[in-house]
């Protein structure tokens, strides 16, 4: 039986094997560095936004776990050619399904493959190694230089 469950491990293995947009970005126009002190997860954002605040480019290295790492993957692949409004409803909406009840259905609504990482709803020590990343794109967005998920 088709089990959506395994697909979305695959897609996690595959980012952390394989993360996409891990290198850094000398010409960034911002960047800003994350760390999740509880799971010693640490990474770099670097982002191009245009002068219409379009980010034309992002990337990201670091260290961590393979959520972290595919988080990352999937967030980049995602964010490129949004605005800045645009990148912050994409949290908003990713947040919002990380942090909603396991037993409820998955809001999943605009967020296409960042759905897969909707199971670490049932593991609340791994949502901080989903959001980390996301945190370090709004702290570059805003102009920090650093971020903690604590
Ligand atoms: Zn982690």
């Amino acid at each position: 039986m088709f089990d959506l469950r395994d697909l979305y491990q695959q897609v996690i293995v595959d980012h952390n094997k394989s993360p996409r947009n891990c290198h850094a970005m000398p010409d960034a126009t911002c960047r800003a560095e994350g760390f999740n002190p509880l799971c010693g997860d640490k990474l770099t954002m670097y982002l191009k936004l245009d002068d219409n605040s379009v980010i034309r480019d992002a990337s990201f290295e670091g260290s961590g776990c393979a959520i972290s790492t595919a988080s990352a993957s999937l967030m980049t692949e995602q964010i490129k050619g949004k605005t800045m409004d645009e990148a912050e409803l994409l949290f908003s909406r990713f947040h919002g399904m990380v942090t909603s009840d396991p037993m409820a259905p998955a809001q999943t609504e605009g967020l296409d493959k960042l759905a897969v990482l909707g199971g670490v709803r049932e593991f609340p020590s791994r949502i901080k190694c989903a959001t980390l990343c996301w945190h370090a794109l709004n702290a570059a967005l805003a102009g920090d230089e650093s971020v903690t998920t604590e």
